[in-house]
């Protein structure tokens, strides 16, 4: 049996090695050595931090389309599902829009980009994102094996409920294999724990690396918006998730954290929610007491169209830059963001740096000149990581909200101590 508590404080020791190491080794200029960067840097800790996250992303399309299939043949009523469905995905909606509304308020106020003059940064090549109608047919897969080779979310998450319905009206064979299924279940997050043993030395690596190779300088330069983003996202996880969890379903919000920081950990070193996802969901399932027939659907769907972290730094983005462009946005375009990036989020994968490509889509759709995006992409990388923590607290706090008004919330694990696995 692997112990959890040591494994959650190891983790929570590497991340704090991690910072100081990292910021040691910038201060003194030494990643700049080609000695410390080509061995140390790129060498030992690049490579146990690649294996870290590889070994997480191994784990993604096994564990989701199992587990979900578990989910979906063993939900009593069918019906459920759809209203378990339209529930997440309307409170995902709805704190995304609250998220965005938080930071474009705040950069109003605080109005990051008056005065901010830029110089010497190449322009920024927007990507094309896809448009919502698109986003919808792609959701259906046409192969699902190419749909779990390229690792589609929607796609696996389609598939593995058609799958687990068929199940369901299959009479004896579906019972045979959804008894097959479960005890993959089972091996497949035993194989979670087993990998989730190199995390220590996974987000030590990680962590070290970014931190040595972000300029400090570069982050002070922009300083205002770098700050006013780490506001934004702190008040959204301390005030509006807690919030929410009181309100909608009288669920402690310290207990909530108690559960769950070992995730925003994870999603902190690896800033990918996709990566994240194996961590997420065993903690939703074994901690915070959700019922895996709705855990197994609402993570990984969350962590696919559930992005308030990057919603808001789009909303910052957007107002720093329409600013230092001399720009004034109208209630109209402003209204016109708070839905394009809602939007948006759905379309995009929880992996690092997709909500740069997403702000450029938002850009574009209110007039505002892209190629600035360019200006805030060196110090993206680490308001990346603290974005995806807030991501994943996003998805785990809907998921709790829909599994106790639908009754699937064991509130006595909930409650009891993490620590005593
Ligand atoms: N890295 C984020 C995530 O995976 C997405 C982003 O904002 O770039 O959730």
């Amino acid at each position: 049996k692997i112990s959890n508590t040591k494994l959650t404080r190891n983790i929570l020791i590497a991340m704090v090695l991690g910072l100081f190491l990292g910021i040691v080794l910038n201060v003194l200029g030494l990643q700049e050595n080609a000695f410390v960067n080509d061995h140390i840097l790129d060498g030992a800790l690049g490579v146990v931090g690649d294996i870290f996250i590889r070994s997480l992303k191994l784990l993604v399309v096994p564990l989701v389309f199992v587990s979900l299939v578990c989910g979906t043949a063993a939900m009593d009523d069918v019906r459920k599902l759809g209203k378990i469905g339209l529930k997440t995905v309307s409170l995902y909606l709805l704190t995304t829009c609250i998220a965005i509304s938080i930071a474009m308020a705040l950069a109003f106020i605080f109005k990051p980009g008056v005065g901010v003059n830029p110089t010497g940064v190449e322009d920024y090549v927007a990507t094309e994102a896809p448009t919502i109608w698109e986003v919808i047919t792609n959701m259906f897969p046409t192969n699902p094996v190419s749909a779990m080779a390229e690792g589609n979310m929607l796609q696996i998450i389609v598939f593995s409920i058609l799958f687990g319905l068929a199940m369901v009206v299959s009479g004896k064979a579906g019972q045979r294999v959804l008894s097959l299924f479960s005890d993959l279940n089972e091996i497949v997050l035993n194989l979670v724990l087993v990998l989730m043993l190199i995390a220590p030395f996974g987000v030590f690596a990680k962590i070290t690396i970014v931190f040595a190779e972000q300029g400090v300088d570069a982050i002070i330069e922009l300083g205002k918006y770098f700050l006013l983003v780490i506001l934004a996202l702190v008040i959204h996880a301390v005030v509006v998730y807690p919030t929410l969890l009181k309100v909608f379903s009288g669920l402690s919000p310290v207990q909530f954290l108690k559960n769950f920081y070992k995730v925003q950990i994870f999603a902190f070193s690896t800033a990918s929610s996709n990566a994240t996802l194996p961590v997420t969901l065993e903690t939703a399932e074994k901690k915070l007491g959700v019922k895996n027939s709705t855990a197994s659907f609402t993570i990984p769907l969350g962590a696919t169209i559930n992005m308030d972290g990057t919603a808001i730094m789009q909303g910052v983005a957007t107002v720093f830059i329409a600013q230092l462009s001399g720009m004034d946005l109208s209630l109209s375009q402003i209204l016109m963001v708070v839905v394009t990036a809602t939007l948006a989020s759905i379309g995009t994968a929880g992996v690092p740096g997709v909500g740069l490509v997403m702000l450029a889509m938002v850009l574009n759709q209110v007039g505002l000149p892209v190629e600035k995006v360019s200006l805030i992409v060196g110090i993206d990388r680490v308001l990346d990581m603290l974005r995806t923590a807030v991501n994943v607290t996003g998805d785990a706090a809907v998921t709790c909200i829909v599994a106790k008004s639908e009754g699937q919330l064991d509130e006595e694990q909930y409650n009891a101590d993490p620590n005593a696995a």
